[in-house]
This record gives structure tokens, sequence and C-alpha cells, in this order.
């Protein structure tokens, strides 16, 4: 009970710690895109695959790409790409590229929507991530301490709508925080829920009726990988924590179409970021770096062993250690260096994908987002209009979030979550 003194003792009849891996999902990937960088990979985001190139036999021999925010705002004209390879590995709209290369919109993806919610951490008091089951669902939620937040989901639910933008409605916070007020003493309501956020995980389904039918909570999670005729290799299902086995089995089936080269070698990989990263949780190094102990170690979790860099920033101007969004522990430095070194295509991103603001205070993220996008312009390259349209799009994502799961503004001081 002292892990998560909040918990109702009439609904535990026993308890067990098991242990697991914690990440945040964003940062790994980018971590992952700085190691295929490392090792030679041009890595480009914000460009879309529009097309497939085949020779006179239908084999692929390249594709097309297109840099832009969209078929609507392109950034330059397509670029063909020659390759002996072509893999799609992607996600909830792997049929769409498949769809290219086919033809024909091959459904094998069942999109199953999960939402999660942001509370205050003294509304939980959880000290370590606990398991809380959900009344008549045979389903559980996780309840994950993050800071002075605590993180709390998943639902799982079929979705037809749009993959581009799944949201997240009132019915999908109200089953998360019935599930939570079933075991604690003090009930959580929408006016707790500080940010929300709506994913679709990418499930592989059979093409019987009994799998097109099945709830999506108990298909797999397994993922497969496949060749199709001209030689593409599809990569679907899974999940973040078998990614380097999914990445293993790709390489191998590409290492089989070229007839050339090793087998995956990620079992010994280390990511970006691995390097110099124990040096800096010992004694010592925060001084050396002259910044504070906890902020060190909080900058090591986040960036690795390349903190000192975020570290360097803040020792040369004080100013830049000073918060980003208030309430929230990120500083004004990681949004420069998410800005120089992140690969920031918009406001969003840096607000969402490089620094967890938006998930982690919503409204307080919508209100400094003029600030944050001042402070990253000069590095970006943006104009005053550029900041404005910016600001504007992140503020009107944002309140549509809000009004969609129909809930309150929250205060945006530093007193949210008293
Ligand atoms: C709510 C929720 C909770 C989850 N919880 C867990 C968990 O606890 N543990 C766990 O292991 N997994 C979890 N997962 C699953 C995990 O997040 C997914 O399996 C994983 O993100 C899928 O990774 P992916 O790389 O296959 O696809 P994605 O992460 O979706 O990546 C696909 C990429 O392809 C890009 N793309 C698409 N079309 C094109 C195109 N035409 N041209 C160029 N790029 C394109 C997209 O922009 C995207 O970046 C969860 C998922 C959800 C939704």
């Amino acid at each position: 009970m002292a892990h998560m003194p909040t918990l109702r003792r009439d609904r535990v009849v026993s308890g067990f710690i098991y242990h697991d891996a914690q990440t945040d999902d964003a940062r790994l990937t980018l971590a992952l895109a700085r190691t295929a960088a490392d090792l030679g990979a041009a890595v480009a985001n914000w460009t879309a695959l529009v097309g497939l190139e085949k020779g006179p036999d239908g084999a692929v021999t390249g594709a097309t790409i297109q840099p832009g925010r969209g078929p609507d705002e392109p950034d330059g004209p397509p670029i063909t790409v020659r390759a002996s390879v072509v893999v799609n590995a992607g996600g909830v709209w792997s049929d769409a590229v498949a769809a290219l290369d086919l033809g024909h919109d091959p459904a094998t993806i069942r999109p199953a929507k999960g939402i999660h919610i942001t509370v205050p951490w003294d509304k939980v008091r959880n000290d370590i991530a606990a398991v809380v089951p959900v009344p008549k669902d045979r389903r559980s939620v996780f309840v994950v301490p993050q800071g002075d937040r605590t993180y709390i989901g998943t639902t799982d639910t079929d979705y037809d709508g749009p993959v581009d933008e799944p949201t997240c409605t009132a019915e999908d916070v109200r089953y998360l925080l019935d599930a939570m007020n079933a075991s604690l003493t003090e009930p959580l309501s929408e006016a707790d829920v500080v940010g929300t956020w709506a994913g679709l995980r990418p499930l592989v389904s059979g093409a019987s009726t009994a799998e097109k039918t099945t709830k999506t909570k108990d298909l797999s999670r397994r993922h497969k990988v496949a060749r199709s005729a001209s030689g593409v290799i599809s990569v679907t299902g899974g999940k973040l924590t078998t990614y380097r086995k999914m990445a293993a089995d790709t390489v191998d089936a590409a290492v089989e179409v070229l007839g050339r080269g090793g087998r995956s070698r990620t079992r010994r990989l280390r990511l970006h970021g691995a390097e110099g990263h124990a040096e800096l949780l010992e004694a010592g190094a925060a001084a050396r770096l002259g910044v504070e102990a906890d902020e060190l170690a909080r900058l090591a979790g986040r960036y690795g062993g390349d903190a000192r860099a975020v570290a360097a920033m803040i020792a040369g101007d004080p100013a830049l250690g000073m918060p980003l969004v208030d309430t929230l522990p990120f500083t004004r430095a990681e949004a420069l260096y998410a800005a120089r070194y992140e690969m920031v295509g918009s406001l969003d991103d840096l607000l969402s994908r490089r620094i967890p603001a938006r998930w982690q205070a919503r409204d307080a993220t919508a209100d400094a987002a003029e600030d944050a996008a001042g402070l990253v312009a000069g590095d970006l390259g943006w104009d005053e209009a550029r900041i404005s349209a910016e600001v504007e799009a992140l503020r009107s994502s944002i309140e549509r979030e809000r009004t969609d799961a129909e809930l309150p503004r929250t205060a945006t001081t530093a007193t949210t979550g008293a």
C-alpha cells in the first residue's frame, strides 16, 4: 500500500512486484534514427513515399518520395530514389503503402485505438508503476508515474475512422476514470485530466471471418515479415517492446533479396546516446558540468551521453535552464537542442514528439506556444508569418483535442496538481 497509498484496501487481495521496462517512445524512435544516421543512413522526416519504381520484369527498383507536409503542402518536387530493396514499415499506414505496390488495398491491418490520460501525480501518489483491473472487462490499465505526473492507460477498441488523426473521446476518458475510481480512495474526475493522447495499434488481421470479428484486445500482437511478388518487404504488427526482433527479421529478409551482406547485428548494437551515459551518473559529474545533480540525472535519462550538450548550453547561459512550459521540468535548452539536432519540422513536433509537454500539460503548452516558437525560430529559419502559423496550428489542435474529449480547461500555472 505504501507504493500507492490511494488504493482502496478492500479491493486489494494480495500484491506482488514484477519488473518491466519503461521508455519514452518518441525518444527511443529518435535515438534509433540517430543511430542509423551515425552508421551512414540518410534520414528524412516529413517526406512521404508516394510511388514505387519497377523494372520491366515487375521487380521493384526504387521509390518516389515527396518532401513536405502532406499532399497539399509539397516542399519541392518529388524525388526518385534507386533502391535494391524497399521495406514497408508503415505501421497502421502499411496497407496504404502496400497498395502502391499491389494496386489494391490488401486489408491486412486492423487498427485498434488506445488512449492515455495524464493526471497530476499527487492525485495518485504511486511511486512504482501499478496495474489496475478494469471491472467487467477482463482488462487492466497501467498507472505509470512520470515525474510529477501519472500516465494512465490504455483502452483497446476497434477503429474505422481516419488513421491520421484518431481522437480521444469523452467515453474513452470515462472508461479510464471509472477503472481507476473502482480502485482508488480519492476519485479522479475530468477536471484532473491535464493531457490526453490517442494512438492506433497496427494489429495484423487474418482473412478469416473469425479474425475479422475477434475483439481487438484478443488479437495477437505478433509481427509478420512478408515479401511481395515485386520484392517489397513488409513488416507489420508487433510491439515497441519487440522492435529489435522485428528489425532483425526484416533486415535478414532484405539481405536475402540483396544476395549479399551478413545477418542483422542489432543484438550487439548500442543506440545513439549510450556512449558516455554511465559517466554522467558518477559522483562529481554534475559539478564538473555546472548543473544540479538532479537535473543532470533527468537530462541523462532523456538524452543519454548527449545530456552533456544540453548541460553545456545551460552552463553557458543559465536562462536556458528555465522551464519551457510552466509546471513542467523541460528546459529552454532542450527546445534549442531539439531544433539544432533533432530534425524538428513543426511546433507540434517540438512540444509533443521531442519534448512531451503537450501530453503532460495540454493547456499550459498552448499558453507557452508563442514563446517556444520564438525561441527556436532563429535556428529553424522561421519568420513572423511561420511563427504565427505554427502557434495557431498547435493551439487549434490542442483545443480540438480538449473539446473532442469534452474536458474543461485546467489551471496552467505552477499550482496545477495541488
Ligand atoms: C495506445 C497504445 C499503447 C501501446 N502500448 C504498447 C506497450 O505498452 N508496449 C509495446 O511494446 N507496444 C505498445 N504499443 C504498440 C506500439 O506503439 C506499436 O506497435 C509501434 O508503435 C508500431 O511501430 P511501427 O514502427 O510498426 O509503426 P509506427 O510507429 O506507426 O511507424 C510507422 C511510420 O511510418 C510512417 N509512414 C506511413 N506511411 C508513410 C509513407 N507513405 N511514407 C513515409 N512514411 C510513412 C508514419 O509516419 C510512421 O512514422 C502501443 C500502441 C498504442 C496505440
